[in-house]
């Protein structure tokens, strides 16, 4: 591995393995007609789901081929990129199912990115939503974008330390490494988030405005400042060649990971 630049950028990817994709559905409310914004029922029954009034999901999760053209792109490039796993699935009726087990042919390219010095895996927590009372699961008549974050400060400190504590599980044990950063889902993030985080493990925190919860022991806050961060979104959408844009402006010295950045 190359000496890391003062000052290095990282590239950070989230959102795989999160069901977000599949639940977090909501439209367009304003519309903007000559120089007006104007109110629009987008989260109305049907609409929220069509472009270009749909603003999120669902969208598909990357497939091995697609993570396996992302680790040949970031080898060209001489890019290191963190990955930010949701480490559990949470299916329709609420049950979760681990990463590994629900997307086993995509999972297995994470360890070999890993391998191959492409790659950190950082924790984006255990579910990406409010998983209490169906709260994730799309409704009717209106879009559900504020359930799909995980780390809220009303939610009991139990909940921050279990999801915390069952995402490192999943990832660690899949990965047979420890998993050092944070990425909280949506930069929603507590006190409880932190105490819980350095309590299993966890030693950096990557978000937007990371620092102004700093300093708090055995934890380093990486703002996105020090990273571009961009979403498995991107690559569906805009096929894994979008990336050649971020790549094309790689600064001297490379894109790193969030782990590099902040040491
Ligand atoms: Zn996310």
């Amino acid at each position: 591995m190359s000496a890391v630049p003062p000052g290095a950028i990282a590239l950070r990817m989230d959102d795989v393995g999160a069901a977000s994709k599949r639940h977090e559905v909501y439209g367009l409310t304003r519309l903007r007609v000559a120089g007006l914004s104007l109110p629009f029922p987008g989260n109305v029954l049907f609409l929220k789901y069509l472009p270009p009034i749909k603003r999120w999901g669902p969208y598909h999760e990357l497939a091995a081929a697609e993570l396996e053209a992302l680790l040949e792109r970031l080898a060209r490039a001489g890019a290191r990129l963190t990955v930010a796993i949701t480490a559990g699935w949470v299916e329709d009726g609420g049950s979760i199912t681990p990463y590994p087990a629900k997307f086993p042919a995509a999972s297995c390219i994470v360890p070999q990115g890993m391998d191959r010095g492409l790659l950190e895996v950082a924790n984006h927590g255990y579910t990406h939503c409010v998983l209490a009372n169906d709260r994730f699961l799309p409704r009717l008549f209106s879009g559900n974008r504020a359930e799909h974050r995980e780390f809220y400060d009303w939610l009991p400190e139990p909940v921050h330390r279990e999801h915390l504590r069952r995402a490192q599980g999943i990832l660690q044990d899949f990965l047979g490494s420890a998993v050092e950063t944070l990425v909280p889902p949506g930069n929603v993030l507590s006190r409880k988030t932190l105490a819980a985080a350095a309590e299993v493990g966890l030693r950096i925190v990557s978000c937007r405005g990371a620092s102004a919860w700093g300093p708090v022991h055995g934890l380093t806050f990486l703002d996105d400042a020090r990273v571009i961060a961009f979403h498995d979104r991107d690559l569906v959408l805009g096929g894994v060649a979008w990336l050649d844009g971020l790549l094309a402006a790689t600064p001297p010295g490379g894109y790193v990971t969030v782990r590099e950045a902040a040491a």
